[in-house]
């Protein structure tokens, strides 16, 4: 196992267990597999890894309830736990880290972070006076560090990281994100920052490891473990890289990360060029390439900002619908519901996208989401 220092004499392993896809049951609620679960921690314990993630929602509750127990059995001092608060499941901090506490049966937190903070949630955060308390709870101990993870823009996170020294930051990391979207940025202000980084979704939830025949010949990768291979070396390559998560649901992807971690080899500059390319042909594939260059917005008779839209619309089909949360606040004759479908943009677009097109499904999936 590769371990990297991170401060007051701590190594922790580039490698992180994270709980937020543990095995269930095929059963009407999911429940969690504890048999398979505990294989995995054991196996990824066994192979050296000491960082353990969960969060006060992950599988409803249950996850941390579930970590608690499997790594009961092994020495308090012999790994290292993250947790998270998590505003939206419910603003009393206070109530909320008590109760993590209880669902650990454990008396600290090693690494505790504000959950999923990105634009139209960061003042909840930073105004709910969280911030003063989980400060305290350092200071007495129940918290070893303290930061956050984030899934906002770059001017949000210039705005947390003005705000104070953090311990460290956790944010998505992936050769998707890096060349298509805003990772390569957010990653920079980190780095001069100085702020040791977390890295989730290294396999982008799974899907640079599920990639299509064209994209897998691109890299010469045929099993899905090779293709993870591919993404997790790549985000080893970046020296603020502290540990990288892997939600490991399965033996075979515990014993494929493991193997990655353990005989690391850094990407060549080659290698770096072809990761490129498969992440370019990917992004060609599944989502609307805009440039922002902007011809289309001063046409557009409702004043929408297209571009952004479109950005949006992007993280929903790569990401999922909850990254439409995003838009929650925004005025309702901002929304792509306000769309005339009149195709003004289309015509001054030099990509000639079908913009009404996407407005419409946007539009839709917000309505079912009741942002309106
Ligand atoms: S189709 Fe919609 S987004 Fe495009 S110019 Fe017309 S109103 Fe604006
Ligand atoms: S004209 Fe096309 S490429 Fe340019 S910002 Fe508008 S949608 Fe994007």
């Amino acid at each position: 196992m590769q371990y990297k220092d991170f401060k007051d004499g701590i190594r922790l392993s580039c490698l992180g267990m994270g709980n937020m896809r543990l095995p269930v049951h095929d059963d009407e609620n999911k429940t969690i597999d504890y048999e398979l679960g505990q294989k995995i921690i054991d196996a990824c314990y066994e192979a050296g890894i000491n960082y353990y993630d969960t969060a006060y929602v992950y599988h409803g509750g249950k996850s941390e309830v579930f970590l608690g127990e499997a790594l009961k059995k092994y020495p308090r001092d012999s790994f290292y736990v993250a947790d998270k608060f998590n505003y939206g499941a419910n603003p009393d901090f206070k109530a909320q880290f008590a109760e993590q506490l209880q669902r650990l049966q454990m008396d600290r937190i090693d690494f505790y972070l504000m959950h999923a903070i990105m634009d139209s949630n960061i003042d909840n955060y930073l105004n709910c006076g969280c911030i003063d308390y989980f400060d305290q709870m350092k200071a007495e101990g129940k918290i070893k560090y303290f930061g956050f993870s984030f899934h906002g823009s770059v001017e949000a996170l210039k705005k947390m990281v003005a705000i104070r020294k953090w311990d460290f930051v956790q944010i998505q990391f992936n050769y998707y994100d890096w060349y298509c979207n805003i990772m390569e940025d957010l990653y920079k202000i980190l780095e001069d920052a100085g702020i040791p980084i977390m890295v989730m979704e290294p396999v982008h939830g799974g899907m640079l490891a599920k990639l299509d025949d064209d994209i897998k010949a691109i890299l010469g990768a045929d099993t899905d473990t090779e293709q993870a291979e591919w993404a997790m070396r790549w985000v080893l390559s970046h020296p603020q890289i502290q540990v990288v998560l892997s939600g490991m649901g399965t033996m075979a992807m515990a014993e494929g990360n493991i193997k990655t971690f353990t005989e690391y080899k850094a990407l060549s500059p080659e290698e770096e060029a072809i990761v490129e390319k498969a992440a370019r042909t990917l992004h060609a594939k599944i989502a609307v390439p805009c440039t922002v260059c902007r011809y289309c917005t001063p046409n557009c008779p409702m004043g929408l900002d297209i571009p952004e839209i479109l950005r949006f619309y992007n993280e929903f089909k790569v990401n999922g619908p909850w990254r439409l949360n995003g838009m929650k606040g925004w005025a309702s004759e901002k929304l792509p519901s306000a769309c005339i479908g009149c195709g003004t943009c289309t015509q001054h677009c030099p990509q000639s996208f079908d913009i009404p097109r996407y407005m419409a499904e946007l539009a839709e999936q917000l309505e079912k989401m009741g942002i309106k």
